[in-house]
């Protein structure tokens, strides 16, 4: 099947400053406005706890206005979601801990009480995920997970 570019978005962490083409496997006729938008968001959603939030440079599909709106819903659900998740009591003082060490936690998953915050066994270059639910730490890199006790 034909690699289809669906937009050219520029992320930007600190290692990879250059526009990131994103192509899909699909059919030409099955694509329009609305799936492309729709195929954006997944993207976008995957990409951004680790690379924050892209640029629009240039798509086919649809307009840096549209681009603009998705975003715009996306940080707004985004911001309603961290405010339910930090509001829960038992969640709060682990991020007031969490946010008093630097370690910048970011919401992954509000149901599941999930977060990403800065590893601190690595001077803050990678994340470690953390479960506020069960109070405990994992990190993939430093191949390490315990209880948040422990770590904070
Ligand atoms: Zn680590």
């Amino acid at each position: 099947m034909p690699k289809i570019h669906l937009c050219t978005l520029e992320w930007h962490p600190a290692c990879f400053e250059v526009p990131e083409v994103h192509f899909i496997d699909a059919p030409e006729s099955s694509l329009d406005q609305q799936t492309a938008l729709a195929l954006t968001r997944e993207i976008i959603e995957k990409e951004r706890f680790f690379n924050g939030w892209p640029d629009f440079i240039e798509s086919p599909w649809f307009s840096a206005e549209d681009f603009g709106g998705l975003i715009s819903d996306m940080r707004a659900e985004q911001a309603e979601k961290v405010k339910k998740a930090s509001s829960s009591p038992t969640a709060q003082p682990w991020l007031d801990a969490l946010k008093s060490k630097g370690l910048n936690p970011v919401l992954l998953d509000a149901d599941a009480q999930q977060w990403l915050a800065k590893c601190p066994l690595s001077k803050s270059h990678h994340f470690m995920m953390v479960s506020l639910n069960s109070l405990t730490w994992g990190c993939g890199y430093c191949k390490k997970k315990g209880n948040l006790i422990s770590i904070l």
